[in-house]
């Protein structure tokens, strides 16, 4: 090597990392189109994709991953949650990055609503802190990777003839969840049971109307192997959803019913657990807090999530050592996931051991 060549490289590399230092801090927000490999059908919509919002927070030259799906249901979309990120933009970027919790305080008080951009917030910082500590987020939060949960893989509504497709291609998955609430349950309970005995379990997305139907239903899919059955009525129906768990055996899980940790408390009569999801929740930080109060109260739990990219997957991964139950499968759904994070082996989450998310990118 020529010695004008050598002292130039030698110099390029402590002076690339000097000015990667000291480049501003940025957070930049992208809204992604994630494709379906399958028609998604629940009682509430039906869709060939989904947008996310992707939010990247550099600084010190390390790059934290952060992902919201917007729910429907809270009248969120992609572009309400870009909308939000950018209002908190210059206090994110201000804001010393291992005061996170009163950061995020903070981004709580200032933004109404908006759960998924708050959590595409949460789930950046925390990916950023634990890449800067040099520890993966299970160890963040005192967890033993070993013990995460198997996940269910969802089986969305469809024809008896589809359904019995898609339970075939879900052989790798030791559970299934099965989407109900229509008319049609008997008949794609039937499909699914028509290829598999393997443990079921439902969700009826507040689809049924009426409590002793949904009573009738409980009863019947409790012969058909069925382990336990989500938000059989409208979320606000607390009371009615009582009378029914009086008159069941399986137990009753609040998804649409239980968003965020205020709302358990007066969910413990009427439900048996809890479906927390970053994406409700407003991050890792909130869901975290509502798995400790479902359990201080006695109550079982669970992390599901939305449609979404291994970047929101893998954090909720992250917490499911907690939890009793995981639908963690959102990035199992999609053709185009943009990152590899959490693995499923046979059913169990297999958690990254790299710092922070322990993402990495595809392609
Ligand atoms: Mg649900």
């Amino acid at each position: 090597m020529k010695r004008r060549t050598f002292f130039q490289s030698a110099a390029a590399v402590p002076l690339a990392g000097a000015l990667e230092g000291a480049r501003a801090p940025s957070l930049e927000t992208r809204i992604v189109r994630l494709k379906l490999e399958h028609t998604w059908t629940t009682t509430m919509s039906s869709s060939e994709y989904r947008d996310t919002l992707y939010a990247a927070y550099t600084r010190d030259g390390i790059t934290g991953h952060g992902e919201g799906a917007p729910i429907v249901r809270y009248k969120e979309d992609a572009a309400s949650a870009q909308k939000a990120v950018d209002s908190v933009r210059a206090l994110l970027l201000a804001a010393p990055p291992l005061e996170f919790a009163k950061t995020m305080n903070q981004v709580f008080g200032r933004v109404p609503g908006e759960w998924a951009a708050k959590a595409a917030i949460d789930i950046a910082l925390m990916d950023w802190v634990g890449q800067k500590l040099g520890i993966p987020l299970y160890s963040y939060f005192g967890l033993d990777p070993k013990d995460t949960p198997l996940t269910t893989f969802s089986i969305g509504i469809d024809t008896p003839e589809i359904t019995r497709q898609k339970t075939r291609e879900a052989e790798a998955y030791p559970i299934l969840k099965v989407k109900v609430g229509l008319a049609t349950d008997e008949p794609t309970i039937e499909a699914v049971r028509s290829v598999t005995h393997k443990p079921l379990r439902v969700d009826a997305n507040e689809g049924w109307k009426d409590k002793e139907e949904a009573v009738r239903k409980i009863n019947w899919l409790e012969k058909q192997g069925v382990e336990f059955i989500e938000q059989p009525l409208a979320a606000d129906r607390i009371e009615d959803t009582r009378w029914i768990r009086s008159r069941v055996h399986m137990p009753i899980i609040a998804d649409e019913a239980c968003q965020h940790a205020s709302d358990i408390p007066k969910l413990r009569e009427a439900y048996d657990g809890v479906n927390i999801k970053l994406d409700k929740s407003g991050g890792l930080l909130e869901a975290y807090r509502m798995i400790q109060i479902a359990k201080a109260l006695g109550m079982k739990t669970m992390l599901g999530c939305m449609v979404s990219s291994s970047v929101s997957v893998t954090a909720a991964a992250h917490l499911s050592p907690l939890v009793d139950y995981a639908d963690l499968d959102g990035n199992l759904l999609i053709a185009n996931d943009p990152f590899r994070g959490v693995r499923v082996d046979k059913g169990k989450l297999v958690l990254p051991s790299r710092p922070g998310l322990g993402l990495t990118p595809v392609g």
